[in-house]
């Protein structure tokens, strides 16, 4: 059987494409790894979607979940792990299938970056987090430092600041990179610190879990949990073959939001762009599905 669309990736973006395209008559699938509503599960609240004042990610991701099953728009939970192109039609291989589609789209964001510090990876979970809606609460009236200067780091250590004892909030620059209204409210936390013109150097631990900071090759702060704030990367290996994206794995897309190969399209926070938010992702995905479903 040939799809008339499958979409890779279950966030906004794939979702929002999933939508349009099933309005519009498609026989679509969509392909998700994880879970329904991808990145927006890890933020605290969002309060910039329209629609909404004020909804937890989770509250969110589980009302675009639902419109899916309203629609009956069928998905897998499956991993793309190649995606190839057979003449007019692309292949798409999961780790437990192989289904074909008359166009593709993929939408599978991205995924936070760690700090370039040695065993960062063996304490994830064990202090080192990129998730604070996830692991907040192990550190309930502890004292705990963030890094990075964007609307995430800002965003996310608003939520920290009303769980924990303390944060120390280190940014590599001088200034805040994120929103006038973000800056503000971080700068009425009583319990927040700012630590400019820092990076960490290194980490300290105990019995096998983070137990401090050095910051600067210097000076050493305990903490029981380092939240990092400090950037993403694009989630493209399944499609290295077919050159769509730049050096660093973002995908290059048209107006149509159509790749430079036909028929396979790209939306969200995995393509070059200027705006990565919740709002952009939709539009991006339905606007794909609204022109590759005109083509049929
Ligand atoms: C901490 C934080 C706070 C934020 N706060 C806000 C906010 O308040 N307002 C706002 O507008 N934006 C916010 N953003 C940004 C916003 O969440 C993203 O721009 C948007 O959700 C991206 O959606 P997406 O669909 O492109 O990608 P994602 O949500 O990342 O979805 C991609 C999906 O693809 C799946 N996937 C990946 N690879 C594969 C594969 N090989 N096979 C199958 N499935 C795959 C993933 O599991 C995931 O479910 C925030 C982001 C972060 C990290």
């Amino acid at each position: 059987m040939t799809y008339d669309a499958i979409i890779i990736g279950m966030g906004i973006a794939g979702i929002s494409a999933a939508i349009y395209a099933k309005r519009g008559g498609l026989n679509v699938l969509i392909l998700e790894k994880e879970r329904p509503g991808g990145i927006i599960n890890i933020i605290d609240n969002v309060e910039n979607y329209p629609g909404y004042t004020s909804i937890s990610g989770p509250d969110l991701s589980m009302k675009l979940f639902e419109q899916i099953n309203a629609l009956e728009i069928p998905y897998q939970m499956e991993e793309v792990i190649e995606l190839s192109v057979d003449q007019e039609e692309k292949i798409v291989k999961t780790t437990q299938n192989t289904y074909r589609a008359k166009n593709v789209l993929i939408a599978t964001g991205r995924s936070p970056i760690l700090l370039d510090l040695p065993n960062i990876d063996q304490l994830i979970g064990k202090g080192i987090s990129t998730c604070a809606l996830c692991d907040g609460a192990l550190y309930k009236g502890k004292e705990i430092a963030v890094v990075g200067g964007g609307n995430s780091a800002l965003q996310e250590a608003l939520y920290l600041s009303k769980l924990v004892k303390k944060i120390y909030l280190i940014h590599r620059r001088n200034e805040f990179r994120a929103s006038e209204e973000l800056i503000k409210r971080i700068k009425k936390c009583p319990n927040v610190e700012f630590v400019y013109n820092s990076q960490v150097t290194n980490l300290q631990t105990e019995n096998g879990v983070l137990s401090g900071i050095e910051i600067n090759q210097e000076k050493k702060i305990p903490v029981s949990a380092l939240f990092i704030y400090i950037g993403y990367a694009p989630k493209t290996d399944f499609a290295s073959a077919l050159n769509i994206t730049n050096p660093a794995g973002y995908i290059l897309v048209d107006d149509n939001y159509e790749t430079t190969v036909p028929g396979i399209y790209a939306a969200g926070d995995i393509i070059i762009k200027k705006v990565y938010q919740i709002v952009t992702a939709a539009a991006e995905g339905a606007s794909a599905a609204i022109h590759f479903s005109r083509q049929k």
